[in-house]
């Protein structure tokens, strides 16, 4: 539990929430209750009726996907969570030397031009400068869904955080796990991760390097996340899409009958050839010095193939996309 500093109302809060925000009065605020002001949210767009409709529209379009999906699935759950990321512009400069690989050649071959009897290696000193500005984005949940801690975020439209905004669609907003000197020091070493990359294309060894890595804006901002979930059938599936752009962050749907058994024959077909192909390599083989090895390797790659398509036309574990 927690209370409020600024509307004195006990709330809930896990261990490892380091970053609150009140649920009655919706002010951002550090565990020791001093106010965070740089906090944002991107505005919601699509309401729990567009994002459903939203979600059967793009499902409806997937390989395989049932014809009466969109009229027969019912939806359980609609719940929408505002999750917190943590955004830093930092502005990096890294001066650096190092080796980059080089090599000599000599003695092209007379027939072949551009081809080598001999090629020397050596190390050359090459030194450079790379100044960049980074946006960096750090998830404010630790344990958070890797699809939803992916999906891009329209940070140019983002607005001060409204509680009011979040109310009207009933909204979680969830506490962040990461306080802001924490996601401070996580855009640092993200930062020069970014420009450790960037020298890294250039020389194969770094020797020296000086990094002025500088943090500045940085600010925590709330995305709405549709997190739903529909009924087909027997079974139930899951689904998250951005209330602000209708994207489909993630989502599994059922695949039909015919689309599996679909699988199954193409599977059943390219076993039957592997075992043909490997059947007549051996043949080959028993017959003496005209073996050839390619048919024994891909009649096992296709009975392979067949067997993994047969797996998966045959199991009931539903389809999952990502764009
Ligand atoms: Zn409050």
């Amino acid at each position: 539990m927690a209370r409020c500093n600024f509307c004195d109302a006990d709330f809930e809060a896990g261990a490892g929430d380091l970053l609150l925000v009140c649920p009655y009065c919706g002010t951002a605020q550090t565990i020791d209750g001093v106010k965070f002001t740089d906090h944002y949210m991107i505005r919601v767009h699509y309401d729990q009726g567009e994002a459903q409709t939203t979600l059967l529209d793009w499902v409806s379009k997937q390989l395989g996907v049932p014809d009466d999906l969109a009229a027969s699935a019912r939806f359980l759950k609609s719940e929408q969570i505002w999750y917190p990321f943590w955004i830093s512009r930092v502005d990096s400069d890294t001066k650096y030397s190092g080796l980059g690989r080089d090599a000599t050649f000599h003695n092209e071959w007379p027939q072949r031009r551009g081809a080598y009897k001999h090629i020397k290696y050596f190390w050359k000193p090459e030194s450079g400068q790379f100044t960049r500005r980074h946006e960096v984005n750090i998830a404010g949940i630790k344990d958070i869904d890797e699809d939803v801690r992916h999906h891009p975020i329209p940070t140019r439209a983002k607005e001060y955080f409204s509680h009011a905004h979040a109310e009207e669609f009933d909204g979680k907003v969830l506490h962040s796990n990461i306080s802001e000197d924490q996601a401070k020091g996580l855009a640092k070493q993200i930062a020069t991760d970014r420009q450790t990359q960037l020298v890294l294309k250039e020389v194969d060894k770094i020797e020296h390097r000086t990094d002025n890595i500088d943090i500045g804006e940085t600010f925590l901002i709330h995305v709405p996340v549709w997190e739903l979930e529909y009924r087909y059938g027997k079974r139930k599936y899951k689904a998250s899409v951005s209330a602000p752009t209708g994207y489909v962050i993630e989502s599994k749907y059922p695949r039909s009958m015919s689309f599996r058994a679909g699988g199954i024959g193409v599977g059943l077909i390219m076993l039957l050839i592997g075992a043909g192909l490997i059947a007549l390599a051996l043949d080959a083989l028993g017959l003496g010095p005209m073996l050839e090895g390619g048919g024994l390797l891909s009649g096992g790659l296709l009975a392979i193939i067949g067997l993994v398509l047969m797996y998966k036309g045959a199991s009931r574990k539903e389809a999952k996309e990502n764009i």
